[in-house]
């Protein structure tokens, strides 16, 4: 379920520390380290699943309960209402750094769309 070596991983085991938003039975949400917004959440299932080409049928649970899990981060961290992004960058094209899949969550001011 989860890896060895994967920093998220450690995350979730509570071998790296973290600045913890929300958990629950799936997922794990806590701040990102370098946050590019006044709010900036990363939201992982508690599951090794390196992105989301890696996605099988049966991590359905998962991916139903991370879509809960930022609804809970957006609203804790009021963000909910003015709007927020959700970012998940995918292998080299898309900037993947992380090969733990995980939904960036952003917000707290006007963001705007360029890449
Ligand atoms: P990505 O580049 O989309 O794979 O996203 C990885 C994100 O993880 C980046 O925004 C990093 O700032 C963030 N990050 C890396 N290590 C940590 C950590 N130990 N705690 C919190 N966020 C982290
Ligand atoms: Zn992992």
């Amino acid at each position: 379920m989860l890896d060895e070596q994967c920093i998220f991983c450690k995350i979730i085991r509570g071998e790296m520390p973290s600045k913890k938003v929300y958990e629950d039975e799936h997922t794990f949400a806590f701040h990102d380290i370098n946050p590019i917004a006044p709010v900036h959440v990363l939201v992982i299932p508690k599951k090794h699943i390196p992105n989301v080409l890696a996605v099988e049928p049966e991590d359905e649970r998962y991916i139903t309960a991370i879509h809960r899990a930022i609804k809970k981060v957006v609203e804790t961290t009021g963000i909910a209402e003015d709007g927020f992004r959700v970012i998940t960058n995918t292998n080299r094209h898309g900037q993947q750094t992380v090969f733990h899949l995980h939904y960036h969550v952003i917000g707290g001011r006007q963001l705007t769309w360029t890449m």
